[in-house]
């Protein structure tokens, strides 16, 4: 599968741990991400990620070109719900075409387990 991945400044901890738990599994796919968030998740764990721009200079318009064109099967974008973010609109655009084209996209730590859960099963059936 093709995986996205991305979190907001205060997010991206969870995210490196979460990607550090489920790493195994998460080696078995292609993964992208926002530049940032790319960036530390290799320098904390051997995965290989294909990392777009940032978020605010336009990575995540990447992410949903991607989505757009049948190109993602799965995100994982952690969000700060508590800081303004300059780039809103690139972050709800990117919610909406996942929504346009059913693409699973978790939006919090707890539903981004589920599905690394999830590919997990998948690996093993
Ligand atoms: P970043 O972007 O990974 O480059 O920080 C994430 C975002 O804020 O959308």
């Amino acid at each position: 599968m093709k995986i996205a991945l991305i979190a907001h400044d205060k997010k991206k901890e969870d995210l490196i741990q979460i990607t550090q738990k489920y790493e195994a599994i998460l080696n078995q796919h292609e993964l992208f991400a926002t530049g940032t968030t790319g960036t530390k998740i290799m320098e904390r764990t051997k995965l290989s990620i294909h990392c777009f721009k940032s978020g605010p200079l336009g990575g995540d318009q990447q992410i949903g070109a991607k989505v757009s064109e049948g190109e993602m099967d799965m995100i994982i974008f952690l969000r700060d719900p508590l800081t303004a973010q300059p780039h809103e609109p690139d972050v709800n655009a990117l919610i909406r075409l996942s929504d346009v084209y059913e693409v699973p996209l978790a939006t919090n730590k707890s539903t981004a387990i589920l599905l690394f859960k999830e590919l997990q099963n998948l690996a093993e059936n």
